[in-house]
This record gives structure tokens, sequence and C-alpha cells, in this order.
């Protein structure tokens, strides 16, 4: 038996890097899953549908802004028409708009604030309404529901030039616990992946000239950048009932990025 047969997922953000990896992984283990992107070209996502379908997946793709509650309530709403519920929701869609503190604009602030942290909310709100709505069903899963977090090593490591970001993180790391302590009655779980340095669209200055990679292994004990897969294994685990007892907690999937590293050889 698969480890997610016949429960539904959303992965926001899916149409690239992390979410795209998760959403394949996640219907490899048997989920309908939802392609969500946030308008423009459709050509990313609808590959990512295109694949899922050709490996004997079910996707279907939906845009929508998840900065905005009227969008978000719509994607949920075409998730229950098309697939009957939600037993799963991936918070992945994130950006990030650098600048010194000094030079950040408001906008730049509020863009960040409201696609990674708002967004989060109103996913999360949107889900834990719908697994209430539709109860336990214990041939699919041990739980009613259960909502992962895209949080980042950001939610606890200061990140000067990006302080709208952390920010972010920081807050999605207190959005998820709270979350957790009050939905476990309810059983619903809810978890973060704290991602290092993952090779995705987001970052691809960290990584992609020798020059780059070579100061960014500095920061990785394990010495190598992550790939989506890396982390789609671990949203599969956390999505899965071999998981059932966590709850509240953030895996950093990180190549040991959390574990301070300029300390191995001074301090
Ligand atoms: P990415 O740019 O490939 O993916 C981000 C996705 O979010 C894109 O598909 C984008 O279209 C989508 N998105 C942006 N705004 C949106 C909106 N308003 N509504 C819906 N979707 C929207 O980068 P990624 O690295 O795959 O990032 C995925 C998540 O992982 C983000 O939350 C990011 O903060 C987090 N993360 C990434 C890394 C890394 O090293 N790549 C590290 C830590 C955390």
């Amino acid at each position: 038996m698969k480890r997610l047969e016949g429960q539904t997922a959303i992965i926001t953000g899916s149409s690239s890097g992390i979410g795209k990896a998760v959403a394949i992984e996640m219907a490899a283990e048997g989920a309908n899953v939802v392609v969500n992107y946030p308008g423009g070209d459709p050509g990313l996502a609808n590959d990512t549908m295109a694949k899922i379908n050709a490996e004997g997946g079910k996707a279907m793709c939906c845009k929508a802004d998840v900065s905005n509650e009227a969008d978000v309530q719509a994607m949920f709403a075409e998730t229950v028409k098309n697939f009957g519920t939600v037993d799963i929701l991936v918070n992945n869609a994130g950006l990030q708009k650098d600048s010194r503190l000094v030079d950040m604009t408001v906008a730049q602030w509020d863009l960040v604030l409201n696609v990674n942290l708002k967004g989060q909310f109103l996913c999360a709100r949107e889900a834990a309404k719908e697994f209430i709505r539709r109860g336990m069903v214990p041939s699919r899963s041990k739980a009613l529901g259960k909502i992962i977090c895209m949080s980042s090593v950001h939610e606890v490591i200061p990140w000067a030039g990006h302080v709208n970001y952390a920010a972010s993180k920081g807050g999605v790391m207190l959005l998820m616990k709270s979350m957790a302590q009050e939905l476990a009655p309810l059983k619903i779980r809810v978890n973060s992946i704290g991602p290092g340095a993952i090779e995705t669209p987001i970052n691809t200055s960290a990584w992609d000239t020798p020059e780059a990679l070579k100061s960014l292994l500095t920061l990785i004990p394990y010495g190598r950048a992550g790939k989506p897969i890396d982390i789609a294994k671990a949203a599969v685990w956390l999505a899965s009932d071999e998981s059932d007892y966590v709850t509240g907690t953030t895996l950093f999937v990180d190549g040991g990025m959390t574990l301070y590293p300029g300390f191995a050889t001074g301090g």
C-alpha cells in the first residue's frame, strides 16, 4: 500500500523547485495532487501536472495567489469539487525580496510577509475547516488532517539583508506551533520543514558558480547543497501515518546548517 493512497494534497507554489518535487513525490505515494501556481504563465504548472498524470498519478492545476483570501477559498472549493476533500496541505509558496534594512521599501516588506506568512495562515485556516467538515476516515489516515509549513533555517538563523524573509519564517514557526497546539485535540497534525540551502530558482546565485558553491559549502557541515527531493522525502514522511505522533515540530533538512558550523573550529 502506498503511504498516501487515496488522500488529496494541496501543495502551494508547486510549479517549480521544492513544491514541484513534493507534488511529484506525493503523487507517487498515491495522493491526488493539486498543483497551485500564482498566475501568469501556467506552463510550468501544466508540466508538473502532465508529469504526474503520465506516471499514473492524479493531478489538477489551480491558479491562486495564496495571499488573497478569495483565491484561497476558491482553490479549496475547486479541490473539494474535483477530489471530494483535502487531507494534506503543504504550505510551500514563498518568495524573497531582498534589501538592506535602510533601503527596504514597505512594498518589499508587505509582499514577503503577505505571501510567506499571511498566505500560510489563509491556507491552513481553510484546510482545518475542510478537515473538520469531512470528519475522520480511518481507512485513509490516523489523523483528521495534516498541515506541513515550509519554513526555513531562517526561522532560527538571523539573516542580514533579508529581514522581511527572516521575520516571515520566524512568524511561520510560532504560527505552526500555535496551530499545532490548538488543533492536536482534533487529531490534526501541524509541522514545519526547515530547508537549508536547496538548489532551486529562489537562490540560484548562491550555488550556480563554483565560487558561490564553495562559499555556500562553508555553511554546510554535510558537504553538499540540498536537492528538492531531499525535502520531498521529508514531506511525504510528515504527511504519512509513519509520523503519526509528530506534531508541532520543525524538521530541519539542512545538512547541518543549523549546527553553527563556524563553531566547529572556533568559539
Ligand atoms: P521557488 O521559487 O522555486 O518556489 C516558490 C514557489 O512559490 C514558486 O513556484 C512561485 O510561483 C510560488 N509563489 C510565489 N508567490 C506565490 C503566491 N502569491 N501564491 C502562490 N504561489 C506563489 O523556490 P523554492 O526554493 O522551491 O521555495 C519553496 C519554499 O521553500 C519557499 O517557502 C521558500 O521560502 C522555502 N525555502 C527554500 C529554500 C531553498 O534553499 N531553496 C530554503 C529554505 C526555505
